[in-house]
């Protein structure tokens, strides 16, 4: 009786490895091909100025602030060379971390837009999006790396705006022209948050080693 319990029992666990445990590890271990070594981020650096964003400031909209411009929430970062007006258009937009571009083209709203996936792990990824560049360097499919140079700084659709970036980070997968409202009703803010990552603490938390 208890050897045929605890044969039982055995098999029970067995199984228990085989069918509950194990996938997850096994997701890890067995799928290299998943995620590229370049592919994978190393740290985040900030995407004007030098890496760590000296020189520039977020002098136009920040995260979650009300826009007017938009009626909603503003779900990212408008970065700027402060008071210089349209002299920073051209500047450099760097990649903040290796990835995928997986957007690059032109929207109504947005003018040019790239959208980057970067891997935290093969089962944890964020994007950054960049909008208004004046030019785009990279293309979809494109493998990049942390600190390279993806475009410039522009002014948005038909010069809309003062020269600066608008930048997000979303811990979702979102299409590029993703705003936060629906039917032209803006989400509240919480909403907003389960979408949208604040850029500047994301990467100040994310630091390369
Ligand atoms: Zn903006």
């Amino acid at each position: 009786m208890t050897k045929n319990f605890s044969k039982i029992l055995f098999f029970f666990l067995i199984s228990l490895l085989i069918t509950g445990c194990l996938p997850r590890l096994d997701y890890d271990n067995t799928k290299p091909e998943a995620i590229a070594p370049q592919w994978l981020v190393d740290g985040f650096d900030f995407p004007v100025g030098d890496r760590n964003g000296k020189g520039w400031g977020v002098t136009g909209y920040k995260f979650l602030d009300w826009s007017v411009t938009s009626n909603s929430f503003h779900p990212g970062e408008d970065w700027n060379i402060p008071g210089v007006g349209n002299a920073d258009q051209g500047k450099p937009v760097y990649a903040i971390a290796n990835g995928e571009v997986v957007f690059s083209g032109w929207n109504t709203a947005l003018g040019n837009v790239i959208l980057i996936k970067h891997a935290l792990s093969n089962h944890e990824y964020v994007w950054s999006q960049y909008a208004h560049l004046d030019r785009r360097d990279v293309q979809k499919g494109e493998i990049v790396g942390r600190r390279q140079i993806i475009g410039t700084v522009g002014r948005g659709p038909n010069n809309r705006f003062t020269a600066h970036l608008h930048f997000e980070i979303r811990k979702e997968d979102l299409p590029e022209n993703a705003w936060p409202r629906t039917n032209g009703v803006a989400w509240d803010s919480a909403m907003v948050k389960k979408f949208w990552l604040h850029p500047s603490n994301f990467i100040k938390q994310n630091r390369p080693r």
